[in-house]
């Protein structure tokens, strides 16, 4: 798979009921030429989502900036696969495809779907034509009249999209309270050798909060979501081992787990 295909959302557009009245769409899966499971290190979350998601991989809070003019911001994010791992793909494609069934993300059930919001905040649904899935003539249709979706893509992908649009603002509420109490720190993760790095809750200054705040944390459910993402840092080792499988190192790594702010 060349690097020019490894890119989503590079050819979106708006549905247009006109426009887009015959088209049809099929996940292509195996046969796919660019598959979306190779595609990203990692993806936003909603906030709901950290629970489960926190079994099958690690949960952290990249800085991001999405354009030059904006300051970068921390966001709640989980990972895919390590960022040195340019061939690999997600630790939960299978040989038949996606082996998290209906645990997978939000991000990963919406796809090549993608709700946004408009300007006047209202919801829009945004398209992926990076998706070799798309044609006029193979898969199911997406609308069956310009006022009536098909409820295959109603329910299995565009639902799930609305909720995550829903819980990523829950996510952005919850990573600012984290900032504005400074907890989120640096942090290195090692195993086998390879080194990650990333950013953490910091435990200790979590616990010198004064006693109010944590009961509001508590509360809030904030408390419950921070173990969630210590938790989940443990999840690097199987992208680790899946990136050692592709690139076997000259000497015998190290065997031992260090996880430091
Ligand atoms: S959703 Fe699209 S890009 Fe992803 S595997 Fe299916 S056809 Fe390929
Ligand atoms: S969670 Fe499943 S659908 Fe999402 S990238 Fe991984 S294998 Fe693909």
């Amino acid at each position: 798979m060349s690097q020019e295909q490894k890119r989503l959302f590079v050819k979106t557009e708006l549905l247009d009921t006109q426009k887009h009245k015959n088209l049809r769409w099929r996940c292509l899966g195996a046969n796919c030429p660019s598959s979306c499971c190779y595609v990203p290190v990692r993806s936003s979350i909603g906030f709901k989502e950290m629970e489960y998601l926190s079994l099958y991989f690690p949960i952290s809070f990249p800085l991001i900036k999405y354009d030059q003019n904006q300051e970068p911001r921390f966001e709640l994010n989980l990972f895919f696969k390590l960022d040195i791992d340019t061939e690999g793909h997600c630790a939960h494609l299978g040989p038949s495809g996606c082996l998290l069934g209906e645990e997978k993300p939000y991000a990963c059930k919406q796809y090549p779907f993608s709700p946004t919001k408009d300007s006047a905040g209202r919801t829009i649904l945004q398209l992926d034509f990076t998706c070799p899935g798309w044609s006029e003539s193979e898969g199911d249709i997406v609308l069956l009249s310009p006022t009536e979706m098909n409820p295959y893509f109603m329910q299995g992908f565009v639902q799930p999209g609305i909720a995550f649009l829903e819980e990523w603002q829950e996510s952005r509420i919850f990573v600012d309270t984290l900032v504005n109490y400074d907890l989120i720190k640096p942090a290195t993760y090692i195993y086998k050798g390879v080194s990650v790095s990333l950013n953490a809750i910091d435990e200790k200054a979590l616990y010198e909060l004064p006693n109010s705040v944590l009961k509001d944390f508590e509360v809030r459910g904030y408390l419950r979501a921070i173990y969630y993402h210590l938790h989940s840092v443990q999840n690097y080792r199987r992208l680790i081992e899946n990136y050692l499988r592709r690139n076997p190192q000259p000497q015998a790594p190290a065997q031992e787990t260090t996880f430091t702010l």
